[in-house]
């Protein structure tokens, strides 16, 4: 079993992102597995670099060791495992789904798409309006022609899901016409590369699931399976403060907090501790493990 961690440069770590790595390494170590830890930094303009090296030693601080990816003392280095190193490798497989004309050149403003119509959630559903023009890949968005119809899979602890991308978001963009790789896009083509055949990843992310499965077939793969967590609660049952939510890692280890502590946080807040007691790491996975029998 390979798993992920796969943290993006947009934010510093957070309590969440605490309890989503009790999940990976909770799951993965109770399955003999192992993780990566790839840094998700597709999209340039947004990707803060600096980020980097506190998350993976916050990462490491905590007691979070990958088996495999970055580290804080390799941070350094060009990485297979940084996606901001791997434009080539993107632009390789866009090219086999180019090959077989599963893209296409899009020229429309988000203010045109905003126009035309949205999916299902709200979010921005593309109806496919330059499929037929021939447009070039390069200096346009590039999107992928997203089959029609229902995508059925099993999330390992929700059961049966159902979605159906064309409706939900239509041909979703793979690259911005500035060239930055979308996140849907980098996340398949690392997930491929690097083996991983469990998703672990929060409930916030379920939607983009049936259209990553997709691509995945696309590419000429099977998709991995399934894990979505629930996402971090405060004592209400209700999603985090916003301070809560922005107090960072680092702010609370400078205010003198033990990496038992935060863990103990976590687990609660996430509910899988009845009280937010220190935790040793191999308590809190534990907890994790204790779930999934
Ligand atoms: N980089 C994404 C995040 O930080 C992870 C998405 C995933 O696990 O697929 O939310």
């Amino acid at each position: 079993m390979i798993t992920r961690f796969a943290p993006s440069l947009t934010g510093y770590l957070h309590l969440g992102h605490v309890l989503h790595m009790l999940y990976v390494w909770g799951v993965a170590k109770s399955g003999g597995g192992k993780v990566i830890c790839r840094i998700e930094d597709h999209d340039l303009s947004r990707r803060r670099p600096e980020y980097e090296t506190t998350i993976l030693e916050n990462m490491e601080w905590l007691g979070f060791v990958p088996d495999l990816g970055m580290s804080a003392s390799g941070a350094a280095e060009a990485s297979e495992f940084r996606q901001s190193d791997c434009g080539e490798c993107y632009e390789r497989m866009l090219g086999l789904l180019s090959e077989q004309g599963l893209v296409y050149g899009c020229e429309c403003s988000r203010k045109q798409i905003q126009k035309e119509r949205s999916g299902a959630d709200g979010e921005l559903c593309y109806s496919g309006t330059c499929s037929a023009k021939g447009l070039p890949l390069i200096g346009n968005t590039v999107r992928l022609r997203v089959p029609v119809g229902e995508v059925v899979f099993r999330d390992l602890r929700l059961g049966e899901c159902r979605q159906h991308p064309k409706q939900q978001c239509g041909d979703f963009s793979l690259r911005d016409r500035t060239g930055q790789w979308t996140y849907q896009f980098a996340c398949v083509c690392d997930d491929i590369r690097q083996g991983v055949d469990l998703v672990i990843r929060g409930e916030d992310i379920l939607a983009s699931t049936a259209r990553q499965i997709q691509l995945f077939q696309m590419l000429g793969h099977s998709a991995p399976d399934y894990f979505h967590h629930p996402l971090i609660c405060d004592d209400r049952g209700d999603k985090l403060s916003k301070r809560q939510r922005s107090e960072s890692i680092s702010q609370l280890r400078d205010a003198g907090i033990s990496a038992e502590e935060i863990l103990g946080r976590a687990a609660y807040a996430g509910g899988l501790a009845s009280d937010s007691a220190s935790l040793s790491l191999s308590a809190a996975l534990i907890l994790v493990a204790d779930r999934l029998r």
